[in-house]
């Protein structure tokens, strides 16, 4: 069974490089006849915006790029779930990931880490001046049985971490870009769970991957360096990694990420400006993707009918 999923964070507007991603994996589940996930990934609580979750909703569905399953809004404008895989909102499974972030521990593919903030800062600002890349430095990665029991005892605040292999390569075959390899001892070991429980993006977006029979993972470029660390977890927790497809990035036209700062990067400042969403759906559509070079207007079923991950460019769009 094909399984797909768009999983933004609620941070305030739903980007136009966001709306792509939705719409590819809406096409490619329309394509096989799977099935398409919303799940909203609301973990990092700094960048919440009220608001923000019923924004994703309704512009996509002001777009027509509509998911079989995750939150909707009622009649009433509340958000609603509908799927036998739910919650669909990270914020309502904070169990799920402390559960999962406590087998890695058991299995020794995760430790305790009780450095302080300041000690990684510090530490951040040594490397930063040695210009070495910027990683946890794995002092607690050794910590004695002993030394931590005591702290543990004590109740110090720590956070749980990857235990990443030092050694070796950790290699995959994206759908998009082929066969990718990346130096495990340049890797960093991940946060997964934070001090206060909350989880990174990371634990949890591998554990709703896997708990939502997600086959297929197709995100932006910006999440192939984290695809490493997520393929080590699925390792350690024994379970079969989805396929991989990493889109181009959007680009401004001085070849930089797209930013507000060149161009409207919203999808309803489009909507404002009175473009209808069939025309931004296909408009979107063919930034980096084009079934043939002679044609440029496009229905949505004949999108769907024309798609493939194959076609999809390596180079990003500008
Ligand atoms: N929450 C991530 C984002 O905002 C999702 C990345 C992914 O699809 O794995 O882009």
């Amino acid at each position: 069974m094909i399984r797909v999923r768009f999983a933004p964070s609620p941070t305030g507007f739903l980007h136009i490089g966001g709306l792509r991603t939705a719409l590819y994996n809406e096409l490619f589940a329309r394509k096989n006849g799977g099935i398409f996930v919303l799940r909203i990934e609301d973990t990092d609580r700094t960048r919440l915006v009220p608001g923000g979750i019923e924004n994703i909703i309704r512009t996509m569905a002001w777009s027509g790029v509509q998911a079989d399953e995750g939150p909707y809004l009622d009649d009433g404008g509340a958000v609603q779930e509908r799927g036998d895989y739910g919650p669909y909102i990270q914020s309502n499974r904070f169990d799920i990931y402390a559960d999962h972030a406590k087998k890695l521990l058991a299995n020794g593919g995760a430790y305790r880490c009780f450095c302080s903030a300041e000690r990684l800062e510090s530490m951040k600002t040594a490397m930063m001046a040695e210009r070495r890349p910027i990683m946890y430095d794995k002092k607690c990665r050794g910590m004695s049985a002993a030394e931590l029991e005591q702290k543990m005892q004590a109740g110090e605040p720590h956070v749980i971490r990857l235990k990443m292999p030092e050694s070796g390569n950790t290699e995959f075959n994206d759908a998009i870009r082929g066969r990718v390899s990346f130096e495990n001892a340049l890797i960093d070991d991940q946060v997964l769970l934070k001090s206060d429980g909350f989880p990174t993006y990371h634990l949890a977006n591998v554990v709703d991957d896997h708990l939502m029979a997600i086959s297929h993972v197709i995100r932006g470029e910006d999440w192939l360096p984290s695809t490493p660390k997520h393929l080590v977890l699925y390792g350690l927790f024994g379970w079969t990694p989805p396929i991989f497809a990493h889109l181009p990035l959007l680009l401004n036209p001085d070849r930089s990420k797209l930013s507000k700062r060149q161009g409207d990067v919203a999808v309803e400042e489009y909507a404002e400006q009175g473009y209808l969403p069939e025309a931004i759906v296909n408009f979107v559509a063919l930034l980096g993707w084009n079934p043939s070079a002679d044609r440029e207007v496009y229905a949505k079923r004949e999108l769907v009918d024309a798609f493939s991950l194959e076609k999809i460019n390596r180079a990003g769009a500008v």
